[in-house]
């Protein structure tokens, strides 16, 4: 798996953000006059780790190589030794983890609330201000938006000074009111999507998916205020045993009542955090049983609504819905199976995460 977290050596004493550098070296002044002041340049490397210099100080990083790091944008926490690589320079999947804190209790939630937060908006800002150009940043949680006017501050200071950035924002959706439409109207919508999970047609069963009454109807409240506000939305369903024969009825409800969203992604579980605990009553074998999935897919896009398949192995896809599966699954937590061996789709595969249980899942499965 790669390493999003690394060990550290360093002089300072508050925690900061820097991207490392592999210029030519520190003594080389040429090299020097390139670094601005959040950055600091390879000066050596040698088994003990690699040794980096800047204006913030000197920073010496343990057990990964300085090719692999080269333009990443870490946040370097000197009081226990770690840096975490908030921006991968190479990776299309970078983002931010803005607060454990939820107001929601998911039944297959890969990453259980807890009530500790700090308040990290400074460095993240930082750290978006030093990303390569181009870049999709995500955003999410727990819940973001519970810390929503710092969420939306952040977002017009950095869109302001970065035009080329976009944000992928993963939120329940429940904290939006009237009062932000100016707010989110200032915001260039044209680069954030707003990814919010609607679970099932039926209020119960979506109530007690994310473990809060009242949820479905307060997130059909919002989802009409973000139309207003012309937020582009990726609506999101994780398919399990609870909601999947329901989920052509979603679809229907989704063509008549939610037509403004821009996709519509169908997702399979995580086997980590609750999605772990409740695994075995929750994982909806899709490859046995696509014809829901496929009902619900055609009925949205024969109404000009995008959909997509998110973290399905494609074999577990029939092939005339294989276009809609694209690889989702973060690289850092991406693996293939010993089914893999050998098959021609791997290049296009988006595998599985890497603690998908090799003893329960899928029963259609294996090398094309
Ligand atoms: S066998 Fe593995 S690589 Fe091939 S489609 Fe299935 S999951 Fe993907």
């Amino acid at each position: 798996m790669i390493p999003l977290r690394i060990k550290v050596d360093t002089d300072a004493v508050e925690s900061y953000v820097v991207r490392l550098r592999s210029l030519e070296g520190f003594a080389n002044e040429h090299a020097r006059h390139e670094l601005n002041s959040f950055e600091a340049a390879l000066d050596a490397a040698g088994p003990d780790g690699a040794d980096y210099l800047g204006e913030g100080g000197s920073i010496r990083i343990h057990g990964i190589d300085p090719s692999e790091v080269d333009g990443d944008v870490l946040l370097v926490n000197p009081r226990r030794g770690v840096a975490d690589r908030l921006i991968r320079r190479s990776s299309p999947h970078n983002t931010f983890l803005v607060t454990e804190r939820c107001d929601q209790l998911c039944v297959m939630c890969s990453q259980p609330p807890k009530e500790h937060h700090v308040d990290m908006f400074p460095h993240f800002e930082a750290a978006a201000l030093l990303a390569p150009q181009d870049a999709t940043i995500g955003i999410s949680g727990g819940e973001p938006t519970l810390f929503k006017d710092q969420l939306l501050e952040f977002l017009q200071r950095v869109m302001a000074e970065r035009s080329d950035l976009r944000f992928h924002i993963l939120t329940n959706g429940q904290h939006f009111d009237e009062r932000d439409l100016v707010a989110m109207q200032s915001l260039d919508r044209g680069r954030i999507v707003w990814g919010i999970p609607l679970y099932s047609r039926d209020p119960a069963i979506h109530d007690e998916i994310v473990g809060k009454q009242g949820a479905q109807e307060r997130l059909l409240r919002n989802l009409a205020i973000l139309c207003r506000a012309g937020a582009q939305i990726e609506l999101r369903t994780v398919l399990m045993e609870p909601n999947a024969r329901g989920l052509p009825e979603l679809a229907r409800f989704i063509t008549t009542t939610l037509p403004f969203v821009q996709t519509w992604a169908i997702m399979q579980m995580e086997n980590i955090g609750y999605g772990r605990k409740n695994w075995k009553t929750l994982f909806y074998d899709s490859s046995a049983g696509f014809d829901v999935v496929a009902r619900a897919l055609d009925l949205v896009r024969s109404r000009g609504i995008d959909a997509q398949l998110y973290n399905f192995p494609l074999c577990t896809v029939p092939e005339a819905y294989r276009p809609l599966a694209p690889s989702t699954i973060s690289d850092w937590k991406r693996a293939f199976m010993d089914e893999c061996d050998g098959c021609d789709l791997r290049s296009q595969c988006g595998g599985f995460f890497e603690w998908h249980p090799r003893n329960h899942g899928y029963s259609g499965l294996g090398a094309i």
